[in-house]
Formats: C-alpha cells, sequence, structure tokens
C-alpha cells in the first residue's frame, strides 16, 4: 500500500533522500555531500548535474525495489541558487551560481543608486542584493555563450533547484513553487506568474522561466525509469519555508527560528501580503488552490559559524557542544559581549561593512566567558529581529527553534529569559524535510489538510519558559545594544 512519502532534501553542502510514513516517522535516510566550486573570491558554483545525479542515487538507495508504497514525493531545496539548462538535450548550460554568490554585486548596487529598490520591494517583498536568484540569472546571459545561444534558439530554461530537480524527475515539466519563486525578484507577491515588468527590469526572457505552481497538489509525475514507478510529485518548497511548515507555524503569528550555520527566523503573515518598514523580506509561505500564505523573513549571517570559529580559530573549545557546558560553570558572562558581525549584520540592520567585537574583557575573562558571550549573542540577535518584526505588526506568540544548534539547552533557555516568549524544540529536529513530507501527504491525499497533517506528522516537544530576573534582562540588553554601536 502506498502510505510513505519520499522527501528529497537538496541542501546547500549535501542532497538527501529520506522516507516518511503517514505519522512522520522517519525511516530511511540516504545523504550525499555536494562538491563546492570557488573559481574566484565571492563566487560559489554548484555542478547541477552532480546535484541530479546524487539527488537520484539517494531517492533509490532509501526506496530500494519497493516504489510501490511511495504514495507521493516532496522537494525541499537551498534557495536562490540558479540553474540553466537546454530544454532539446535537458542538459545544464553552466555551472548553477548559489545563493551565497556575490558576483551581481555592482549590478544591484546599480539598480539601486538608479533608484529601482522601493518599487522592487513593494513588488517583490526583497530588497536588491546578489543573494536572490534574477540578477545570477541575468548575468549568465551576460557572459556565458552557450546560455546567450539557448536563449537565441529558444531552448533555454532557468530554474532554481526543485525546479531542475522536477524537470529531470519528469522529463520535461518546467514548473516553480510559489515559495521558491517569491526568490527570484521576478514575481510580484500578489501576481500568479513571473512578472513581465520585473523581467524587463532584470533582462530576463520569460520564455525561460517555469511555470509558477503551488507548493502542494498534483504537480507533476516522475517519469517511471527513475525509480520503478510513476509516483506524483505532490509537495515542493524552498528551505526555510519547508521548515516553517514542519515546525507547524501555519497560524498567523506563528515563528520559527532555525539556528545553524546563520539564523533564519519566519514569521506566518496569513494572508497579507507583508511589507516591512525594517529591511525584514515578505516571501511566500505556501500556495495552496492558487491562494497565498505569506510569511515575513529575517537573517542573521552569523550564529553556528561563531561557535565555529571559537573551535578552530581561537581553538578555546573542543566541540560545540562544551559551549553549554561553560555556560552553566559561571554565572553571569562578567561583562563580555559579542557581537557576531564576523560577516557583516544582517536583519534587521543590513550593515555588510560591520566588522564583529568582544567587548567587556577584564583578566577574570575566560574560556568559559567567552563561550557565555558567544551563546547570549544568539538570543541578542534574536531580539533585534523580534523587535523589528513586531515593529512590521508580526510580534511573535512564542518561538519553536531548530536547526544544529537549538540542540543546545542553555541557549534554548536564554533565548526564552531575553525574548520573554515560550521556546519551543522539536524531539525530531530534521523540520526542513518534514515540511516537505506534510506538503506532500496533503498534495497526495493521505492527510486532509496542512493542520492535520502538521498535528500527525510532527513530533512531541520541549519547552522552555522565561524565567530571568527583569533587571538582569535589561542589563543584558543595553550593554548588547552598547556593544552593537561599537560593531556599526
Ligand atoms: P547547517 O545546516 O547550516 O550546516 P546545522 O543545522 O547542521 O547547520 O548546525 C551546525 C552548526 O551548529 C555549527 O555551526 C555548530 O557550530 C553549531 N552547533 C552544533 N551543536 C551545537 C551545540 N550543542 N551548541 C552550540 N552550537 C552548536
Amino acid at each position: 500500500m502506498a502510505d510513505c512519502i519520499l522527501v528529497l532534501d537538496a541542501g546547500t553542502t549535501s542532497t538527501r533522500a529520506m522516507v516518511f510514513a503517514g505519522d512522520g516517522t522517519m525511516e530511511a535516510v540516504a545523504q550525499a555531500e555536494l562538491t563546492q566550486h570557488y573559481p574566484r573570491p565571492g563566487w560559489v558554483e554548484h555542478d547541477a548535474g552532480e546535484i541530479w545525479d546524487k539527488t537520484l542515487k539517494c531517492a533509490r538507495e532509501v526506496i530500494g525495489e519497493d516504489a510501490a508504497r511511495i504514495a507521493a514525493i516532496g522537494i525541499t531545496n537551498q534557495r536562490e541558487t540558479v540553474v540553466a539548462w537546454d530544454r532539446n538535450s535537458g542538459e545544464p548550460l553552466a555551472r548553477a551560481i548559489v545563493w551565497q554568490d556575490r558576483r551581481t554585486a555592482d549590478f544591484c548596487a546599480s539598480m539601486k543608486a538608479d533608484g529601482h529598490e522601493v518599487m522592487v520591494q513593494k513588488r517583490t517583498g526583497l530588497l536588491l542584493d546578489p543573494y536572490f536568484s534574477g540578477t545570477k540569472m541575468r548575468w549568465m546571459l551576460d557572459h556565458d555563450a552557450a546560455v546567450q545561444a539557448a536563449a537565441q534558439n529558444g531552448s533555454l530554461a532557468f530554474g532554481t533547484i526543485e525546479s531542475w530537480l522536477v524537470y529531470k524527475l519528469s522529463g520535461g515539466a518546467h514548473i516553480s513553487d510559489a515559495s521558491n519563486a517569491s526568490r527570484s525578484l521576478l514575481l510580484s507577491l500578489d501576481g500568479a506568474q513571473f512578472d513581465g515588468d520585473l523581467c524587463e527590469l532584470f533582462g530576463v526572457p520569460p520564455a525561460a522561466l517555469p511555470e509558477v505552481v503551488d507548493t502542494h497538489g498534483r504537480l507533476a509525475d516522475c517519469d517511471p525509469q527513475w525509480l520503478g514507478a510513476a509516483v506524483p510529485i505532490c509537495g515542493l518548497a524552498g528551505d526555510q519555508q519547508s521548515a516553517t511548515i514542519g515546525q507547524g507555524c501555519l497560524s498567523f503569528g506563528e515563528t520559527k527560528a532555525t539556528y545553524g550555520t546563520g539564523a533564519f527566523v519566519l514569521t506566518n503573515k496569513g494572508r497579507e501580503i507583508p511589507h516591512s518598514d525594517n529591511r525584514l523580506l515578505g516571501t511566500v509561505l505556501y500556495q495552496e488552490n492558487g491562494e497565498r500564505t505569506y510569511a515575513i523573513e529575517g537573517a542573521c549571517f552569523v550564529a553556528g559559524s561563531l561557535i565555529q570559529y571559537l573551535r578552530d580559530q581561537l581553538n578555546l573549545i573542543g566541540s560545540a557542544a562544551e559551549t553549554e557546558e561553560l555556560s552553566r560553570s559561571i554565572s553571569d558572562s562578567g561583562e563580555v559581549v559579542i557581537v557576531p558581525a564576523l560577516a557583516g549584520l544582517g536583519a534587521p540592520h543590513w550593515l555588510p561593512d560591520a566588522r564583529g567585537v568582544i567587548s567587556g574583557l577584564s583578566f577574570a575573562s575566560g574560556r568559559a566567558q567567552i563561550a557565555r558571550a558567544a551563546l547570549e549573542a544568539m538570543a541578542h540577535q534574536t531580539h533585534d529581529l523580534a523587535s523589528a518584526f513586531a515593529a512590521d505588526g508580526a510580534p511573535w506568540t512564542h518561538l519553536r527553534i531548530d536547526g544544529g544548534m537549538s540542540a543546545n539547552d542553555w541557549m534554548a533557555q536564554d533565548l526564552a529569559d531575553i525574548l520573554e516568549i515560550e521556546v519551543e524544540r522539536p524531539d525530531f529536529i530534521e523540520t526542513t524535510a518534514l515540511g516537505a513530507a506534510i506538503l506532500a501527504a496533503v498534495g497526495c491525499g493521505l492527510h486532509a489538510d496542512l493542520e492535520t497533517a502538521a498535528l500527525t506528522m510532527r513530533s512531541e516537544t520541549t519547552t522552555f519558559s522565561p524565567k530571568m530576573d527583569g533587571d538582569v534582562r535589561t542589563s543584558r540588553l543595553a550593554r548588547y545594544s552598547k556593544a552593537l554601536s561599537a560593531a556599526r
């Protein structure tokens, strides 16, 4: 009986396949690392052929000979990364340009100088930053002869990673779900398809773009040659939107924060088109029967990478987990404050040239104080985001956390204390993959709707409740605010 979901989770450093039962239990997983290409400083590329080959191999490994039990496929992916391929051959025309790639910074700066950002932000919810897909497409058209030739003869196809995987799996369906499409700078938040005016502004031919579709439903069928059956593809979402769904943030105001290398926060904004006065992003959370639910998003560039820095550069700790024990060994950080602006500051400050600060050092400041200040910095950064979200009309009711760093109980408690809200952590931490499983389970009719699927498939949670003394909290925030001025 077909009662399982195959999830393909095509991330930045690795791609994975997992099988989920209808109750959300993960039954099998296979993973393959992806080669990172760094042809020049600031450039990051992937080989789309490698992503397809390894994803397919992982899928075959977890399914084995038993494709008949797979009811549907759900895909979640690293967002914004652009693939250009030839519709005739089905092969990539160039290396994929990865979301982290900064090569279009000058182009973005010139568009900003020409005064386009206000209109772009109003329509797309995004800012003029190389992060998003549109300027990466334009770069390929301007610089890659194979992409130019394909554009001229009408065989060029552009897509993000979910679009590329669906094209390969289905043998020709060229679609992108609204959550991924909303990261392109080419989709108006209230427009069903890519926007002609925005395509013209960014110089991207609409004919090369995929059709924008729902995040769940019967979206395409897999060619039986790949997995042994024509399994329907019923769920598609960008990784952060997928994690938000996997965390069950399905009502207005519900918020998730993922603490991995960086930190990504999304708040459900319901049917209302988000607009930010605080340089947060508006994005599509999911789309059902053409109707969109939106989210407001903010990201901090540095989260777990600060802990890696303490371990690998400063040799202060032996493992990331050690920060917890060190933090518990003292009653406060002895006024040591860290502003983790090692790669500039993201939302809501957007200061690429800001740099990290360790302030308040005395002869009493040892490893423990610095490790504790590093964990405290997560709550401080998140508090800055919480203020911006509240000012944009999206106050947090409680916070659901995930990502590798969320395993740290001390940090989770500190978040609850500084934010003064309950912080919940699911026991099953793979919320990104779970979100794609939830979407596909609803898309294929295994569950009636997202709420039912999330209730059935989500794991138990651990709750951290605020208990910090108000004066301690106020003085912590005041010290951070002072150190932040130095980082600016
Ligand atoms: P990504 O998906 O971005 O690769 P992960 O979600 O796997 O990241 O999280 C890994 C990050 O979390 C690393 O940067 C690591 O330093 C940090 N991390 C992992 N475990 C802990 C812990 N117990 N305490 C603090 N930081 C941790």
